[in-house]
This record gives C-alpha cells, structure tokens and sequence, in this order.
C-alpha cells in the first residue's frame, strides 16, 4: 500500500484531526509536527485526486479532540507550576486506555510500523509549550520537576523530587533516637499514651535537623539517612555522625548551606548541632548507609569490684588489638539473626577515673558491640573486660566521638556489612 492508501484506509474509520494522522506516519519522517504532516498528507490526496480540500471536521474519532487543547493543557501544567522554584522539568502522560486502543487497533488492521504513541506526542507538545512560556527546561534524566497529565480527569499531578544535603552531626543530650519511632502503643495513630502525637519519643534528630531545613524549602517532611546510628542513650560528640537528608517534595530548591546550618543549630541548641557540608545525590545515600566505617567511643564502666590501675592496664592490654567473637547480643536478639560475629577492637585506652567509674575509650572495627565487649553478655562476648578482670562489669555511659565520613577516608571496613547491624 502506498502512504496515500494507508491515508484513506485510516480515514475510512472516521474523520480525525491532523494531529492524529500525521502520528501514523510520526517515525517516517523528522523535521515535522504531526499536525503538519497530517496536514501535508491531506493535501497531497486533493492534488492528487483534484477534489476540494475538506479541513477535518474537528470531532476526531481517535483523541477526541485531545490535540486541539494543547495549549490548554499547556496552561494548566504553568499554572500548575506556578508556585514553585525550579529549572528543569519532564512531562509524563496517562492516556485513558481506551482512547489509546482507538490508534492501536488502527495500527494492527493495516500493519502500520511507523506510527507514534499519543502518549509520546503529548509529552513532548506540552513540553514545548511549557518551556517555551516558562524559559524552563526539559530533562530526560534528572528533572526537578515530573508533571503527569491526567487525561481521563482533566488534571495535573506534579511530583517533586527530592533535595539531598550532606552533613555531621552532634548529638549533645541523651535520650534522642536518631529517627522517629512511632508510639508502640497506638502505631503512630495517636492514644492518650503519646499525648495523641503517634510519637514514642517526642523527638528525634531527624525531626530537630529535618524540621528547619524542610520549613525553610517549603518541603513535605525531611528523612535523615545515616553513616549508622547511636544508641537512644549515646551522645553523638566529637567531630559528628556524617549523613545524608532527603529533603522530600521541596517547593524551594536553592540551597543556601550556612543559612539552613543557622536554622538547624538556632532551633536545636544544646541538643543536636551539624554542620552541613555540600548538596548530595540520591547516589550517594546507598554508599554511605552501606560504607562501615570504624567509630571511637568513650565509655564509662562500672565494675562489682576494686580495681586497681594496674588490673584495668592489663584488662585492656587483652581486648587491644584483639579479634572478639561476639554471638549476637541477648538485648537484640528479637530482632536480628542469631549468630557469631568476629569484631576486632582496633585500640582500647584508659583515660582515667570518673567517680565510681572507669573512663575508656575505644576505636572498634564497624559492628562491634561496645556494651558487651564491656559485659561479656553472659559469655556470648569473648574475651571480654568483665572476663578479664574477673568481675561483672558494665558500660553505664557511652559517647560515640567518632565516625569515619565514608564519602571522603578510605573505608577500612573488611566487608560491606548491613548499616542496620551497626552497632554500640
Ligand atoms: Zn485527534
Ligand atoms: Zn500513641
């Protein structure tokens, strides 16, 4: 069949709009719209038939009129976007099914190859015209902003991506989870136990950096990714825990560092202090949830006992340097598989008395359990303090004082561990 065959047989299913038919021919050629080309196609059949041309009489029997709205739908998503900060954008299309099969059934009855899905079509239509009254731009791979025509409803859904900011931080008080946990009792519904906030704890250092720099962009909420996590009760000194917030549907994309730093340490002080360091990519929360990196402590123990300098000397002298085997902890053992890990205590020195304590710090390989090299939990950690000086003994005091940045040292770690059995 030559194309002016497949014209015909096209247009003996009803009349359709030039948009439409140039769209059966869309991969024929380039350089053309398909509206320009459906035009082309209708005229080239008058001059070669010497009939009068007949414009399409506008009720198209496969979009329904779609491609005669474009610049509505064009101002639609303008509007649509009109409240926001950004550069790059994608248009995406959900064409109803039904109006998709009206073009495929075509396709398949006269073993068309050439033509152009609608959806295609209309993506890059409105894309055009959005660019074109907007002076954004249209990013295949990255776009800041993914608009989503709804045909069936006549509506636009925008979706917003994510911002990622790395950064450390302190945690300076005790008693702070690193994310928010929802109320035990209730799942997070709210019950008079959580003072109807659905919050075990009243807040987290998610919600202390997340909340300023999510108010600042306009955001929907903000989610902390990081390099492992302290205890509730660890205090997080030193030079801080390195990580990743994704900054979730932010309405306001410019980063200004030292003024979302000011916003953080001004509403969090004397609780949780960072300091942020660069914008991030999505790219790099994966490698810094799964990088593990050493950590150095500083615990306070307590032992059932006296001791003398000289017996805690030697204590330390046997764990330093020293592959512990360690079964999982009876304290985690609910929720983490049973089994013995091989952990080495890379320096253990002891920096003094504090009251009834002993003060130690302690650089371990990532995933050692501190509490337990301490305890010996019962004799599921080898050696241990408590084994070596021959008395019960306990970590009743920790601080972490450092974590490696995973994204800027060498990463020591023997083997890519889960984050999640980070451990203290
Ligand atoms: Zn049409
Ligand atoms: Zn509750």
């Amino acid at each position: 069949m030559t194309v002016l065959e497949d014209v015909d047989a096209i247009l003996s299913y009803g009349d359709c709009c030039d948009a439409c038919l140039g769209r059966f021919f869309g991969k024929r050629s380039h350089g053309l719209t398909n509206e320009e080309r459906g035009r082309a196609l209708r005229i080239a059949r008058v001059i070669e038939r010497h009939e009068p041309y007949v414009p399409p009489a506008g009720d198209c029997c496969i979009c329904g009129g779609l491609f005669d709205s474009l610049d509505e739908w064009a101002d639609r998503v303008v509007t649509a976007l009109e409240e926001l900060e950004y550069v790059t954008f994608l248009v995406g299309t959900r064409v109803p099914p039904l109006l998709a099969e009206n073009e495929e059934m075509i396709w398949s009855d006269l073993s068309l190859s050439h033509a152009e899905p609608m959806k295609s079509e209309m993506n890059r239509e409105i894309g055009k015209r959005v660019s074109a009254k907007t002076g954004r731009v249209v990013d295949f791979k990255q776009p800041e902003i993914v608009v989503v025509l709804d045909i069936a409803n006549r509506a636009v859904d925008v979706q917003r991506s994510p911002l990622f900011i790395f950064g450390r931080y302190r945690k300076l008080e005790r008693g702070i989870p690193q994310t928010h946990w929802d109320c035990r009792a209730c799942r997070g519904a709210g019950c008079e136990r959580c003072n109807f906030t659905g919050k075990q704890y009243p807040d987290s250092v998610e919600e202390l950096i997340g909340l300023p720099i999510s108010t600042t962009l306009r955001a929907d909420g903000a989610v902390l990714h990081g390099s492992g996590r302290e205890d509730i009760d660890a205090r997080m000194i030193g030079t801080g825990r390195p990580f990743i917030l994704e900054v979730v549907g932010p309405r306001k994309r410019t980063i200004d560092i030292p003024a979302l730093e000011r916003a953080v340490n001004e509403s969090a002080a004397g609780r949780v202090e960072v300091n942020l360091v660069r914008p991030a990519a999505r790219s790099e929360v994966e490698t810094l949830k799964s990088s593990r990196s050493h950590k150095k402590y500083r615990i306070l123990v307590e032992v059932d006992g006296v001791l003398s300098d000289d017996a805690i000397e030697s204590a330390l002298s046997a764990l330093r340097g020293v592959t512990i085997q360690q079964r999982t902890p009876a304290r985690v053992a609910h929720r983490r598989a049973d089994k013995v890990r091989d952990r080495t205590v890379l320096d253990i020195q002891y920096l003094g008395r504090e009251g009834a304590g002993v003060l130690v710090e302690v650089l371990g390989e990532a995933g050692l359990y501190i509490k337990e090299l301490i305890s010996g939990d019962g004799g599921r950690t080898r050696p241990s303090f408590a084994q070596e000086v021959g008395m019960p003994a306990r970590v009743t005091r920790l601080d972490v004082v450092l974590v490696q940045d995973p994204t800027e040292e060498e990463n020591h770690g023997t083997s890519q561990r889960s984050a999640e059995e980070d451990a203290v």
